[in-house]
C-alpha cells in the first residue's frame, strides 16, 4: 500500500473536532459503544454509508455538517468525555501492573511480540477470515485491558478475504474487495526523519523486497502490518500481501518469510525508534510465523553465538499455540523449496538469513525419513513451551507429536494447554451488557473470576433481555434472506413472504462457522423429515438460523453449503430455517446473540476449542454441543446438553448414531423446556439454566482469563528462562556442551540389579512402605546431571504402567540409588526406574528427548 492521504484527512477536520482523527484510530472503539455511538451521531447516514467507520467516515461528512458539530456544545462535550475515558484506560495501571512486581522478568522493560497471519479486531480492519483471527483480535484486546506489555506483528492485505453470496441454485458465489489504504483504521510507523519505517528481506538472487510497516492501535496494543505493496519494489514482490490464504505453497512461503523474518526486523526496528521495550519472548500464533524463530537464531549467531546455543537461547523465549488436532491443517512444505529460498552461499550459510547454517535449520522442521518441512514441527523446535487450546486438544496434540519425544509416553510430552476465551466487551450485546452491569456493578471485571453475582437476576430480567435479542436477530435475518434473495435474481415483488419469516416467539437455534467437513454443517439434514417435523411442530415449534462461508477452493464444503442452502428454499420449511450469506463479525454479533442455544456438532476430537459457543454463553445462550473443545473439559448439564459420541469407526454410522441423538434431545428435552411456563407465564426452568451458564461457565470463557493464563503459565516462565540467558553470558555455551556431553555418553548408560524390598510376597496390605533401589552407572556424568526416578503405577492390558507417579530416588551411603514410599492404591501395580537429564536451562523432563529404563 502505497502512503498516502491520513494525514490529508486530519486537515480537513475543524481543529475542535481534530481529537476525533485520534478516537477513530484507536480501536479501542470496537469494544467502546460509546464511542461508536459519538461517530454515529455526528452523521447518522454517512455513518452507515461508511460502513459503520469511524475512521473512513470522517472523510465523507459534508463541510456544514462538522462545521455544525464543531459549535454544538453537546457534540463537544461527549467528544471530551470520550476522549477523557480513552487517556484514563490507556495511562492506568492495570492487572498487570498490579500483579507482575516491576523489574521481574516481563515487568517493565520488555515485551511480547505476537505473531499472527490474521487479526479479526473490526469488520474495518479486514484482515482475518475467522475463528483464529477473531481469536488473534480478542488476544489483543484482553491484553490491552489488562496491560500485558504486548507488540503484535501481522500482514496487511491489499484485499480483504472474501464476501460471500449465493446463486440460485445455492452454490456459494465469492467477491473480493480491494482495502482502500486511506480508509482503514491504521498509519504508517514514521522514523525520526518523518519517512515511513520498512524493512527488508532478500529473496533468491538478490532480490530485494521492501517492507512498509504500520500500525494499528488497539487500546494499548501496538499491531504492526507489513505491506510488500511499495512502489519500489518489483510487481511480484508488491503481490506478497495480496490476499489472507489465497495463492499457492510458494506463495505461502513468501509470505510467511515476510511475516516471521519481516516481522523480527520490524518489531526490533519499532522498538528502536520508538524507544519502547524489545520484546524478550516472542508468541507465534500458529506455525505460520515459525521463520521468526530462525531469524533469531541467525542474529545471535551473527553476534558470535554457535548454532546450537543459539536455538537454546532462542527456545528459552519463544511459545508456540498449535490451533489444529488435524493433520492436514499444518502447513507443510517441499524442503527442497525452503531450501532454494534461504538460498545457502559457499559456505553453507543463508543469503535470506545472514549467518544461519541452512541444512541445520532445515533439520529443525524436517519429518522424519522426507524430504517436507513441517511447521509445526519447527515450531516445537523452537519455542520451548507450547500448547494446545483446550485440554482435549492439548491431549490430542501430545499424541500427534510424541515421535518428536522418543521413549517417552503421551502424557509426558511437553505440550500443555491454554483454553480459548472471547472478548467479553466485543461479544456481550448493549442488552446484555446492560444486565451485567447491574448485577456485577460497572466495574472492569476482566480479572474478576467470580460471577456469582448474576444468580439475582431475575427471570423477568433474563425473559426481557433474550427476547429483544431474539428480535434483534429475526429483523436482522429478514433483512439479509430479502438481499440475498435479490441478488440471487429474484424479484422484488415476489419477496414479500421474507417480511415474515422466523417468529421472534420460537425457540430459536443458531449454527454458525466456517463450513468445514469436521463440523458438520449437514449433521442436522441426517434425516429430512424428522427435522422438517421438529421445525414445524405445532405446540412447541423450532427455527434454526445458519451462516458460514467456505473456502473457495473446497468443493465439498461449498456442496455441504448448497444442501443446507436447498433445503432451507423449500417453501414448507422456508420461515424455520435460513441461511444467511456472507458470515461476518458484524453478522456473529447478532446472531450468536439471538439464538437462545447454539448447537456445535463437530466430529470429536478435531475441534481445537471453537469459540462462537462462548460467544453465545456470554449473551445468555445455552449450549447444545458434542463433548469437544472448549465444552469438553467445561459441559454441564445444568448449564446446557451434551450430544454423546458414536463410538463406531465408520463415519456415515457415526454421523447417524449423532444425528439421532441431536434429533432426540432436541425434542425431548431442549423444546419442551423452552415451552415450559409456570403461572406467571415464565421460563422458570430455562433461565435457571441460563443463570446456571452465566455464573458457572461465564467467567472461565473470557480472552482476559485466557491472557491471564498465558501470561502466567509460558509468557513469565519464558521470560525468566530468556533472561536467564541474557544475564548469563556463559550459560547458552556451558548449556550446549552439557548438551553435547550428555548426548554422547546416554547410549551407555545403565540401570541394574532393581530390588524391591520390605515386602517378600507378591501381594501386599494397601499403605505397606517398600524400598526401591537400583544400580545407576551414569556414564561419567555427575548425580546433579540426571534424574533418576521410580516409575509406579497401576499396569493395565499389554503390560504398560498406565499414568505413573514418579518419585526421586537418591544416591545412599552404598552408592545405590534408592527411595522408600507407600504403596497407597489397591491393584496390579508395577515399577521400575529410569534416568532422565536435568539441567536448570530444561523446562520438561522430555525435551531432550532421551531417557533409559531398567
Ligand atoms: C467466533 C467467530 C468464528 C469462530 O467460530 P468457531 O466456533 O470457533 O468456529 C468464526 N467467524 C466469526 C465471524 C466469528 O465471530
Amino acid at each position: 500500500m502505497k502512503p498516502i492521504s491520513t494525514i490529508t484527512v486530519a486537515s480537513e477536520l475543524p481543529d475542535a473536532l481534530a481529537p476525533l482523527r485520534d478516537l477513530a484510530l484507536n480501536l479501542r472503539w470496537s469494544w467502546r459503544r460509546q464511542t461508536v455511538d459519538l461517530f454515529r451521531s455526528l452523521d447518522p447516514q454517512v455513518f452507515v454509508d461508511s460502513g459503520e467507520n469511524p475512521f473512513a467516515m470522517l472523510p465523507m461528512v459534508p463541510a456544514g455538517r462538522l462545521a455544525e458539530a464543531a459549535r454544538d456544545e453537546s457534540f463537544l462535550a461527549r467528544m471530551r468525555s470520550e476522549v477523557g475515558d480513552l487517556r484514563t484506560y490507556l495511562d492506568s495501571g492495570r492487572w498487570f501492573q498490579r500483579t507482575v512486581p516491576g523489574e521481574q522478568g516481563t515487568g517493565q522493560g520488555s515485551s511480547i511480540a505476537y505473531f499472527s497471519m490474521e487479526f479479526g479486531i473490526t469488520p474495518t480492519l479486514p484482515i482475518y477470515s475467522g475463528g483464529l483471527g477473531i481469536l488473534a483480535g480478542d488476544h489483543l484486546k484482553s491484553a490491552s485491558d489488562l496491560g500485558v506489555p504486548l507488540t503484535a506483528i501481522g500482514l496487511l492485505y491489499q484485499w480483504g478475504y472474501f464476501s460471500q453470496s449465493l446463486d440460485r441454485s445455492g452454490w456459494q458465489q465469492e467477491e473480493y474487495r480491494l482495502n482502500d489504504p486511506a480508509d482503514l483504521p491504521v498509519e504508517p510507523v514514521l522514523e525520526q526523519d518523518g519517512t515511513q519505517l520498512t524493512v527488508r528481506v532478500t529473496l533468491p538472487g538478490g532480490r530485494d523486497v521492501e517492507i512498509a510497516v504500520w500500525k494499528a492501535q488497539v487500546g494499548r496494543v501496538a499491531l504492526l502490518l507489513l505491506d510488500t505493496n511499495v512502489e519500489g519494489n518489483d510487481e511480484s514482490a508488491r503481490q506478497i500481501t495480496d490476499r489472507l490464504y489465497g495463492g499457492d505453497h510458494e506463495h505461502r512461503i513468501v509470505q510467511e518469510i515476510v511475516l516471521g523474518i519481516g516481522g523480527v526486523r520490524a518489531v526490533q526496528e519499532y522498538a528502536r525508534v520508538t524507544g519502547g521495550p524489545a520484546p524478550t519472548v516472542f508468541h507465534l500464533n500458529e506455525g505460520h510465523a515459525g521463520f521468526s524463530g530462525l531469524e533469531r537464531v541467525g542474529r545471535l549467531i551473527e553476534g558470535g553465538a554457535g548454532f546450537s546455543e543459539a536455538v537454546a537461547e532462542v527456545r528459552a523465549g519463544t511459545v508456540f499455540t498449535t490451533h489444529t488436532p488435524v493433520p492436514a491443517g499444518i502447513d507443510r512444505f517441499d524442503a527442497s523449496q525452503l531450501r532454494g529460498y534461504l538460498d545457502a552461499d559457499e559456505n553453507g550459510l543463508s543469503r535470506l538469513i545472514p549467518s544461519l547454517p541452512v541444512e541445520a535449520a532445515l533439520a529443525l522442521g524436517i519429518e522424519e525419513g522426507g524430504d517436507i518441512f513441517n511447521m509445526a514441527q519447527l515450531g516445537f523446535r523452537i519455542a520451548q513451551r507450547s500448547n494446545g487450546v483446550a485440554k482435549l486438544h492439548g491431549a490430542v496434540s501430545r499424541g500427534m507429536f510424541q515421535n518428536l519425544y522418543p521413549g517417552f509416553d503421551v502424557p509426558e510430552v511437553p505440550i500443555g494447554s491454554v483454553t480459548n476465551g472471547v472478548h467479553r466487551r466485543t461479544w456481550t450485546s448493549a442488552h446484555m451488557d446492560d444486565l451485567y452491569k447491574k448485577a456485577l456493578g460497572d466495574v472492569d471485571i476482566s480479572s474478576m473470576s467470580d460471577w456469582s453475582a448474576l444468580s439475582a437476576l431475575t427471570d423477568h430480567e433474563l425473559t426481557s433481555t433474550r427476547d429483544a435479542l431474539r428480535a434483534d436477530l429475526v429483523a436482522m435475518a429478514r433483512k439479509h434472506v430479502k438481499d440475498s434473495w435479490l441478488r440471487r435474481g429474484a424479484d422484488e415483488a415476489e419477496l414479500a413472504w421474507t417480511d415474515h419469516i422466523l417468529d421472534p416467539g420460537v425457540l430459536t437455534i443458531g449454527f454458525a462457522r466456517r463450513v468445514s467437513t469436521y463440523k458438520r454443517l449437514t449433521l442436522m439434514l441426517s434425516d429430512p423429515e424428522r427435522l422438517k417435523r421438529i421445525l414445524l411442530d405445532e405446540e412447541r415449534p423450532v427455527q434454526i438460523v445458519v451462516a458460514g462461508k467456505s473456502h473457495p477452493a473446497d468443493r465439498p464444503g461449498k456442496e455441504f453449503l448448497q444442501q443446507l442452502v436447498q433445503f432451507a428454499d423449500d417453501h414448507g420449511v422456508r420461515h424455520r430455517i435460513v441461511f444467511l450469506p456472507d458470515y461476518d463479525i458484524r453478522m456473529a454479533s447478532v446472531l450468536i446473540a439471538g439464538a437462545d442455544v447454539w448447537l456445535n456438532n463437530p466430529v470429536r476430537p478435531e475441534e481445537a476449542s471453537g469459540t462462537s459457543g462462548m460467544k453465545a454463553v456470554l449473551n445468555g445462550g445455552l449450549t447444545f454441543s458434542i463433548s469437544d473443545g472448549w465444552w469438553d473439559e467445561m459441559k454441564d448439564d445444568a448449564a446446557g446438553w451434551t450430544i454423546p459420541t458414536a463410538d463406531v469407526a465408520d463415519q456415515v454410522e457415526r454421523d447417524r448414531i449423532e444425528a439421532g441423538a441431536l434429533y432426540e434431545i432436541l425434542e425431548q428435552e431442549i423444546a419442551p423446556l423452552f415451552y415450559e411456563r409456570d403461572a406467571r407465564g415464565m421460563q422458570r426452568g430455562w433461565m435457571t439454566k441460563v443463570r446456571s451458564s452465566l455464573v458457572r461457565i461465564a467467567p472461565q470463557i473470557t480472552a482476559a482469563r485466557m491472557v491471564r493464563d498465558y501470561v502466567t503459565e509460558l509468557y513469565l516462565p519464558a521470560s525468566r528462562a530468556a533472561g536467564a540467558f541474557a544475564a548469563d553470558p556463559v550459560l547458552a555455551g556451558a548449556f550446549t556442551e552439557w548438551k553435547a556431553r550428555v548426548g554422547q555418553v546416554w547410549s551407555q548408560i545403565a540401570v541394574r540389579d532393581v530390588r524391591l524390598e520390605g515386602t517378600t510376597e507378591d501381594r501386599v496390605a494397601t499403605g505397606a512402605e517398600v524400598t526401591l533401589s537400583a544400580e545407576v552407572d551414569l556414564a561419567g556424568l555427575a548425580d546433579e546431571d540426571v534424574l533418576v526416578e521410580a516409575v509406579l503405577g497401576e499396569v493395565a492390558d499389554g503390560d504398560e504402567i498406565i499414568d505413573p507417579q514418579l518419585i526421586p530416588l537418591r544416591r545412599g551411603d552404598d552408592g545405590r540409588f534408592a527411595a522408600r514410599f507407600a504403596l497407597a492404591v489397591p491393584g496390579r501395580v508395577g515399577c521400575t526406574v529410569r534416568v532422565t537429564p536435568q539441567h536448570p536451562v530444561l523446562s520438561s523432563r522430555a525435551e531432550l528427548g532421551l531417557v533409559t529404563t531398567a
